[in-house]
């Protein structure tokens, strides 16, 4: 039982899959890039909830399953902790820590779709950098406002919104430029922690934007947490060598 599966669909999740031999597993839900210069193997797609991912876990004779997926997956989180109650194999995560508010800044907490559209009455013009949620409400944009989506794909422009396709990370220096260029007058962000898209509450604060923040959802406590990807790597390494494998 010494083969990883490695939950993932985030930058830091594949610094941590690099580090694979042919032994373990990279595992995606199949919205992204498919990664295809790993030396561990790749698969994509959903178990089947956490029954489906306990029975792999055994049938794949897995002996540590890491959840590095984002901290909004929570579905999968919630999977990986039962699955591996369920299956005996213990679950490492990586839990980024989530960005905190700094002085100057005015964030706007909300919890769902609701509150986050009533947050929005007053502005016409948000940067939505939520993943494709928008995409789905497309039609319902009030006629006072332009939206702007940022997300990994989606449909072409419309009179009401466009869509900017785009993977980050993003530097300061574009988002400058781009929050320049558009005009926004509120972000609409998660709070994702980590250094990838930071950049765009830095321009916030630099433009007196506020930011209306979706809540982070609970995830559950596993074995061991770590805060971020050096800390885990130095723990992976430690596991694999203690296992005299790759
Ligand atoms: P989610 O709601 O927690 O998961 C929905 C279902 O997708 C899960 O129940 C599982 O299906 C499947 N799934 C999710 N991650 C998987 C993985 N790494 N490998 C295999 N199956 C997986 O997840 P989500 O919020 O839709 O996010 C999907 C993926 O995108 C995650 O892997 C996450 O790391 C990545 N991502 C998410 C966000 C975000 O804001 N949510 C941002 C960046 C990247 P079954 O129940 O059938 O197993």
């Amino acid at each position: 039982m010494t083969r990883i599966l490695l939950l993932g669909g985030t930058g830091d999740a594949l610094k941590l899959a690099r580090e694979l031999g042919p032994a373990h597993v990279y595992s995606l839900a199949g919205l992204g890039k498919v990664p295809d210069d790993l030396r561990c193997s790749v698969r994509v797609g959903g178990f089947g909830g956490s029954e489906g991912l306990a029975r792999y876990l055994a049938s794949e004779r897995i002996g540590l399953l890491i959840d590095a997926t984002h901290p909004y997956a929570a579905q999968i989180s919630a999977n990986a902790a039962h699955a591996s109650r369920a299956a005996g194999v213990p679950c490492w995560a990586l839990r980024r820590p989530a960005w905190q508010p700094q002085a100057g800044d005015d964030w706007r907490m909300v919890g769902d779709w609701d509150e986050l559209i009533d947050a929005l009455a007053p502005f016409r013009r948000p940067l939505f950098t939520l993943g494709r949620e928008p995409l789905a409400h497309l039609g319902e944009i009030p006629p006072h406002q332009f939206w702007t989506v940022r997300c990994l794909d989606g449909p072409a422009d419309t009179q009401r919104a466009r869509i900017l396709a785009a993977r980050g990370p993003f530097t300061l220096d574009g988002e400058r430029a781009l929050f320049a260029l558009q005009r926004f007058d509120v972000v609409v962000s998660k709070n994702s922690g980590g250094g990838a898209t930071e950049a765009k509450l830095e321009i916030a604060r630099e433009r007196g934007l506020p930011v209306v923040m979706l809540r982070r959802p609970a995830l559950p406590a596993v074995e061991r947490e770590f805060a971020g990807v050096a800390e885990l790597l130095d723990a992976l390494r430690a596991w694999l060598g203690e296992h005299g494998i790759e």
